[in-house]
């Protein structure tokens, strides 16, 4: 393994080029061009990545592809260990906003329970919208079929927290009560099975395999629509669980009554229970969940960026949860903070531009004029004093950058001038930007502060 070790950089980079191949350039300099592999030792290769979000991604969507790949290239079964490495480079003079952290981390994910440890009751923020799942799962959790809430039914929307709050009683389960057996699963994947043991005659073994557990957690209900056979099997597992007052909690997209194609006494043992839903979340709900996210990650991620991606993204966690990882990608992909310059960079396509910029030339004359402490009348005045010449060529500049106003438009708000005086000013303003990196620093923040 030690000659592997040597050429880890070769192997790496052919191992890129395969890649590449079968993934989209973005998505390739997104999640694979970062990844700097450190060592291959016994059959395990060391990857070093830039937060956890990223390892999670990594290892859900592109595991598979490298493993076969590292096959190919080294005839080895390699597995893959990752490093997470928070904020690696700073812009010199800026207080770290990252805070630099070298983390080992095993797999979160229990390929026993096949539960992800991530999923958790404490990680799991509670809003109006949520309030009373949350609280039958935690009574669930906390004396599995003891309760009334048998079957324990959660239904909600896409990306709403149903499969966290599912997976959270299984880790509760696993931590307080280790001698019962747990079993989660999806109903794809119990359609699998069971489509399997038919084909393999082994339905005695399927059978067995689960009415044998204390809980059993059955995700995506919906995907049983219409396959009668194996609506059937559940029902018998169902049953039997039930009557030997073991626990079943199952979630499902909508209520059950709205769900079609399901036998009708495997809709009433679902009814028997205890049904509650998750409703899409609140403005504070979605920040403080945003916020959470990045604390687990300990990272340390301006509130206004939260706020914008909260505002923005009403509907789905998950896609809430993208927009962040996008931004820690970016982060990392161009080695820089974590700034509303760089949010906006990495957000344009999934928010559009105008989350960011909903602003009007008054608004920016406004907020230069307190920024820059320079009165508004001698902001959009004569006045040729050479600071305050400057500050109106900044507004200017940030007026056509930030609001896309027409030159005629901001020449107007700016005591009436004419527009090739705009021209002029935004002009002067990118060059000394190009020239000067204190100034376009300046111009940066100043940015920062409007949109603030
Ligand atoms: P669903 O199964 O309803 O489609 P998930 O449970 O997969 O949704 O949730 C999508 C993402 O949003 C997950 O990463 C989950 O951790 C997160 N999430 C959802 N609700 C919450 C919440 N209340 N607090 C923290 N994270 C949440
Ligand atoms: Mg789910």
């Amino acid at each position: 393994m030690d000659n592997l070790n040597s050429s880890l950089k070769k192997i790496w980079d052919n191992l890129k080029d395969d890649i590449r191949e079968v993934i989209t350039e973005q998505a390739f300099s997104t999640w694979i061009e970062p990844i700097h592999p450190v060592t291959i030792e016994n059959k395990v290769l060391t990857l070093e990545v830039p937060s956890q979000f990223y390892y999670e991604w990594i290892d859900s969507h592109y595991q598979p592809l490298i493993v076969e790949s590292l096959k190919e290239a080294t005839g080895e079964v390699i597995n893959l260990r990752y490093s997470v490495v928070v904020g690696e480079t700073r812009q010199e003079n800026e207080t770290p906003k990252l805070k630099h952290s070298t983390i080992s981390i095993s797999k979160s994910y229990d390929s026993g329970s096949k539960l992800n440890k991530r999923y958790s009751f404490e990680s799991f923020v509670e809003g109006s919208n949520n309030q009373f799942a949350k609280a039958a799962a935690i009574a669930v959790a906390e004396s599995p079929g003891q309760t009334s809430f048998n079957p324990l039914l959660i239904y909600g929307g896409v990306g709403l927290g149903k499969t966290h709050l599912l997976q959270a009683i299984g880790n509760h389960v696993l931590n307080t009560q280790n001698e019962n057996k747990i079993n989660y699963i999806t109903s794809e994947k119990f359609t699998l099975d069971f489509i399997t043991s038919i084909q393999k005659s082994s339905t005695a073994e399927f059978s067995r395999k689960y009415r044998n557990v204390d809980i059993l957690l059955v995700d995506d209900i919906q995907f049983l629509q219409k396959k009668e056979q194996t609506q059937e099997q559940f029902f018998h597992t169902f049953n039997e669980l039930y009557q030997q007052g073991k626990q079943i909690v199952l979630t499902m997209d909508r209520h059950p009554n709205e769900l079609y194609g399901l036998k009708d006494r495997l809709l009433s043992r679902f009814q028997s229970g205890l049904i509650v839903d998750v409703q899409a979340p609140n403005l504070e709900t979605r920040i403080a969940i945003l916020q959470k996210k990045a604390d687990m990650d300990d990272l340390e991620i301006p509130y206004e960026i939260l706020e914008i991606i909260a505002i923005n993204i009403k509907s789905n966690i998950r896609e809430m949860e993208g927009a962040l990882i996008k931004i820690l990608a970016y982060s990392s992909l161009y080695r820089s903070d974590i700034t509303m310059e760089l949010a906006q960079r990495a957000l344009k396509e999934t928010l559009g531009n105008s989350a960011f910029n909903n602003l009007t030339i008054d608004d920016i004359i406004r907020r230069i004029s307190a920024a820059l402490n320079v009165p508004e009348g001698k902001l959009i005045g004569k006045g040729r004093k050479m600071e305050i010449v400057l500050a109106r060529q900044i507004a200017m500049y940030l007026c056509r950058d930030m609001v896309g106003a027409s030159l005629v438009n901001i020449g107007l708000h700016f005591g009436g001038r004419d527009h090739t005086t705009v021209i002029h000013a935004c002009k002067t303003v990118k060059k000394k930007m190009m020239e000067n990196l204190e100034f376009s620093r300046k111009v940066k923040n100043l940015k920062n502060h409007i949109i603030i």
